[in-house]
This record gives C-alpha cells, sequence and structure tokens, in this order.
C-alpha cells in the first residue's frame, strides 16, 4: 500500500489531462482502512461541455477511420491491461474493497469486453438482398451514433466502465465517460491505458461529477447515447430525463435475485454457490443473491451446512499486496456499512431471525475500516420485512422454507426487479420448469451469480433495466449504432429499367 498524499483526480478533455477548475470535491477511501486517499472532483458546467464538444469534433474522423483500424487500437490496449494486471487489480482493492481475487475477475471480465470489441469488423456486417424487386437490390449498413455517455456505478470499477465504452468507440462513437465518485482511480488509469494504446484525441473523455454532471449530460444537445448503470430510481430518472431529451438510452438498475434450492441439490456445490453469491463483493453485486428459497427437505440438508460456512467466512483487509488475502473485505463506505446494519436491526425487529450474525465483525489491524460480516436471516414472510424487500447491497442473506417449486418461483415472481435467479437441483425437470416461468433476465442452473459473459447482452428485466437494448454482446453493438436500408437500381445505357443482354 502506498502512503502518498491524496491525489485529486484529473478528468481527460480532448486527449489533456487536466486539473479541475471547480473545489467542489467527493473524498475517496481505502474502504480497508476507512482513510482518504483521493478527491473526486466536481465537474463545472464548462469542463462538461469542454468534454462533450471534444467528443462532438472527434467524431467525423473516427467514424471515418475503418473498423479494423479502430479495432487495432483496442488490440493494443488489451495488451497493456494484462501487462498492467496486478497494477490495476491492486488499484481496484484498494479503492474499492474487494478481494484481491474479486479484483481480478473485475479486471478480466472487463478485458474479456475489450476482446468482444476487437471483432467490430465482422459485428458490424449488415445484410443485402438481391432482387427485392425486379433489377432492385436492398442492403443495411451500421453506422455509429456520434458522442456517446456512460455513467457508472461504484461496485465495478472496471468491468461496468468496459461493459460501455470498448463497444461504444469500437463502433465509431465518440465517448464522454462518468464513472462513480466513490471509485474514480481505477478508471482513470484504465482510461490512461487507452490512451497510451493510441486513441486519437478527443474520442474519448473522462469527467467526474454527481447529478449537476449527470444531468448536463444528460440534456446536451449533442449527445446522442446514454449508457447507464446503478440503482433504480437513479436509472428510472435518467431513462425519463435522457429519453425525454431524444436520447436513446440503456439504463440498468438494481436487483433483488432469488436462489432456489431444491431437496436432491449437491450440498457442497450448492452452499459454494450460494455463499459466492451471498458474500462475494460483500455483497456489493447487482447479480448477489439475497433470498434463498429452501424447498422442502434442503432445510435439512442444505441449511445447516450453509449456516456453518457463513458463520466461518473471514473478513478483513483487502489492501495489502503481500500475505493472505481474506474471504471477504469490507464495504464501500461507513455510511453504507452503518446503511446495512441499520437494515438487518430492523429486519430483526420485524421477525427475521438471525442464524448467522455479522454485525459483531471486527478486523484486528483496523479499527476504523467499513466491516460487515456475513449474516443470514431466516423469514416467515415474502412481503412484511424489510430485508425481503429492499436492495440491501451487503452481505445479508435471507432464507425462507418453501413448501415447493410452484411456491418458490410464485415467491420470487412477485419481486418488481429481474436481474438474476438461480436453482440448485440434480432434477433436469425442476430446471427447466425454473428456467422457463421464472422472470429474470439472466438464469442460472447450479450456478450462483449467472452473470452474462462479455459475448451475451447482461439482460435485466423489470425495474432492474430501462431501455431495449442490454449493455454488452450484439446488443452493445446495435445501441451504439444505427441502421440504413439502401435500396438501389441501375440503368444501362440506353436500356430500360432492367439490363438486357
Ligand atoms: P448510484 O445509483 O448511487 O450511482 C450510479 C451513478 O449515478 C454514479 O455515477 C453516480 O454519480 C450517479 N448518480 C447518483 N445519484 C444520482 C442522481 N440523483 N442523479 C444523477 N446521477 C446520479 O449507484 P451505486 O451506489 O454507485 O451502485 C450500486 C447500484 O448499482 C446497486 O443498486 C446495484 O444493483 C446497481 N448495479 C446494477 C447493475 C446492473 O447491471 N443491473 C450492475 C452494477 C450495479
Amino acid at each position: 500500500m502506498t502512503t502518498s498524499a491524496p491525489v485529486i483526480a484529473p478528468f481527460l478533455i480532448n486527449g489533456e489531462w487536466t486539473r479541475p477548475a471547480g473545489l467542489d470535491t467527493t473524498p475517496v477511501f481505502n474502504p480497508s482502512m476507512g482513510d482518504i486517499i483521493a478527491h473526486t472532483p466536481a465537474a463545472t458546467a464548462a469542463e462538461v461541455e469542454a468534454a462533450v464538444s471534444a467528443a462532438h469534433d472527434a467524431f467525423p474522423a473516427w467514424m471515418e477511420t475503418p473498423p479494423i483500424d479502430r479495432a487495432r487500437v483496442l488490440f493494443r490496449y488489451r495488451e497493456l491491461l494484462l501487462s498492467h494486471f496486478d497494477e490495476i487489480a491492486s488499484l481496484i482493492s484498494r479503492e474499492h474493497g474487494k478481494t484481491r481475487g474479486e479484483a481480478r475477475g473485475d479486471l478480466q471480465r472487463g478485458i474479456e469486453v475489450v476482446e468482444f470489441a476487437t471483432g467490430i469488423p465482422a459485428l458490424m456486417f449488415g445484410d443485402t438482398l438481391e432482387n427485392v424487386a425486379r433489377g432492385i437490390d436492398c442492403e443495411t449498413l451500421r453506422q455509429p451514433l456520434g458522442v456517446c455517455v456512460g455513467i457508472t456505478p461504484f461496485n465495478f470499477p472496471a468491468m461496468v466502465p468496459m461493459w460501455m465504452f470498448p463497444i461504444a468507440i469500437a463502433c465509431g462513437n465518440t465517448f464522454v465517460l462518468k464513472p462513480s465518485e466513490k471509485v474514480p482511480l481505477t478508471a482513470v488509469r484504465i482510461i490512461e491505458l487507452l490512451v497510451e494504446a493510441g486513441l486519437p484525441k478527443g474520442v474519448l473523455n473522462l469527467v467526474h461529477g454527481g447529478r449537476t454532471c449527470v444531468d448536463a449530460l444528460l440534456t446536451h444537445p449533442k449527445v446522442r447515447a446514454i449508457s447507464f448503470v446503478g440503482s433504480t430510481a437513479v436509472a428510472r430518472h435518467i431513462y425519463e430525463t435522457g429519453t425525454k431529451h431524444g436520447k436513446r438510452v440503456q439504463a440498468a438498475g438494481g436487483a433483488k435475485n432469488f436462489l432456489l434450492v431444491m431437496p436432491d441439490a449437491d450440498v457442497g456445490r450448492t452452499v459454494e454457490g450460494i455463499t459466492g453469491a451471498a458474500f462475494g463483493c460483500a455483497g456489493e453485486r447487482c447479480m448477489a443473491g439475497s433470498t434463498a428459497l429452501v424447498v422442502g427437505g434442503a432445510a435439512k440438508s442444505v441449511l445447516p451446512t450453509l449456516v456453518d460456512a457463513t458463520r466461518a467466512m473471514r473478513v478483513g483487509r483487502t489492501d495489502l499486496d503481500t500475505g493472505k488475502q481474506p474471504e471477504m473485505g469490507p464495504v464501500i463506505s461507513a455510511q453504507h456499512r452503518d446503511r446495512v446494519l441499520a437494515l438487518l436491526a430492523q429486519g430483526e425487529q420485524q421477525g427475521g431471525k438471525m442464524l448467522a450474525d455479522g454485525r459483531g465483525a471486527r478486523v484486528a489491524d483496523s479499527p476504523n475500516g467499513f466491516f460487515v460480516g456475513a449474516s443470514i436471516v431466516e423469514q416467515s414472510d415474502p412481503t412484511t420485512n424489510v430485508l425481503m424487500r429492499e436492495e440491501v447491497f451487503g452481505p445479508v442473506l435471507s432464507v425462507m422454507h418453501m413448501r415447493d417449486l410452484d411456491t418458490a418461483i410464485e415467491i420470487a415472481n412477485r419481486s418488481s426487479y429481474g436481474n438474476g435467479a438461480a436453482i440448485f437441483t440434480r432434477s433436469g425437470q425442476a430446471a427447466r420448469e425454473f428456467k422457463h416461468r421464472i422472470k429474470a433476465g439472466m438464469v442460472g442452473i447450479n450456478i450462483g451469480v449467472p452473470a452474462a459473459m462479455a459475448p451475451f447482452p447482461f439482460s435485466g428485466w423489470g425495474d432492474s433495466f430501462f431501455g431495449d437494448l442490454h449493455v454488452q454482446g450484439r446488443e452493445g453493438m446495435q445501441f451504439y449504432t444505427q441502421q440504413k436500408v439502401i435500396t438501389s437500381r441501375w440503368f444501362a445505357e440506353g436500356e430500360g429499367d432492367v439490363w438486357r443482354k
């Protein structure tokens, strides 16, 4: 860990790393220790204007750059990300609190989107049909939109921004990224490497800030499309404001994901899958499994082992480059830790029974770190307890006993969210029934976190997504391009409308 003085995260505008003009900043913490390591500045209106204008001015030349040349920048970028892999993972752990393994996973998933985007010359192919009418041909082609904006959450500092800008720029767009003010340092580092890879100035610009900065981007006349990932309330605001101002918008929101455990589930693998889903990344995952619905005999076969494994989980510092990493790191801030603790207290007051209680977790060498241990709360009612209703975004798993698969599916389907859901079973029939009837966009079968990988859309439903085309995969490419349909007819000299030999 470095002991250098806190830095101010810079902006990247038109190829220049600039120091912010305003004095308004937000502290960035090392959640393992609770100390301030950086400050995130809030961009002024003039700085947002400069970033959008730079992207706007860079667009014509970048759009005309052949797709293979755009892809070559991304090939070089991938190599740079790989050669700085450990350094970036260490930075993610330091400003976010993920364990080193989780930080590596965050970056790895982002790199996979870069790899996907290098295939852009083939991805952007259009269609052709000869003789749609006699002597008339029809073809489609895809063109970039112009200036696109990305607004990202704190919980995946590398992966979520990389869901967006690699595909957007590969398609020929220019981009303005506004990362979370809680984790700006990873964004700065991954963009520095993109510049080093040879991206022309202005093609990608980086600004920081909160609501004022976001609203300026959302309503800017030169912005054509907005990609957002964050909480549902903000996602809804982004979607409504952006579309009202004529932008194309994809806005991914929060979640409440159900894990169904059948009596025939493999105990060891299921416990591993559920603890990973519920407590991995300290529960700060939009695909976190936050409610386990335990069907019939699974209460006897799986639950005791799950409770034991949860009680045994070790919480600790993740900011040290040497020594053993803990199973779970801290949450993002003191405020967030206090919110999780308050929700647990409220949940208990409303009748939840603590089967594993992580509230007393302490880390000896870090009295000021933002730690909460893993907890399991047994519930008897699906609607009245706050832990069953709200996205906790912390290491808390609710457990409810279910009579049968039908009831479990019905309870899960009452949720207004629809990001992910998983079933643990050895029965093909139960798995088939589940995947057909469950109302969620990403479904796992014996997989606790069925997060879609780069070639597939990250496909939330319900209040977990607002828009039509999701991030990643082919849908990502479709989001960042518009189609043109060309119908053509050619005449030979002195001939009619069909060339006659
Ligand atoms: P957040 O909504 O607080 O912030 C997300 C982004 O929006 C940040 O860049 C922030 O600066 C900005 N923002 C915050 N309030 C705003 C406002 N009022 N107006 C305009 N912009 C605003 O989310 P977070 O706490 O950073 O991230 C956690 C949330 O993100 C969770 O709800 C999680 O489920 C969700 N998430 C969803 C997905 C998904 O794919 N569905 C993926 C990752 C995270």
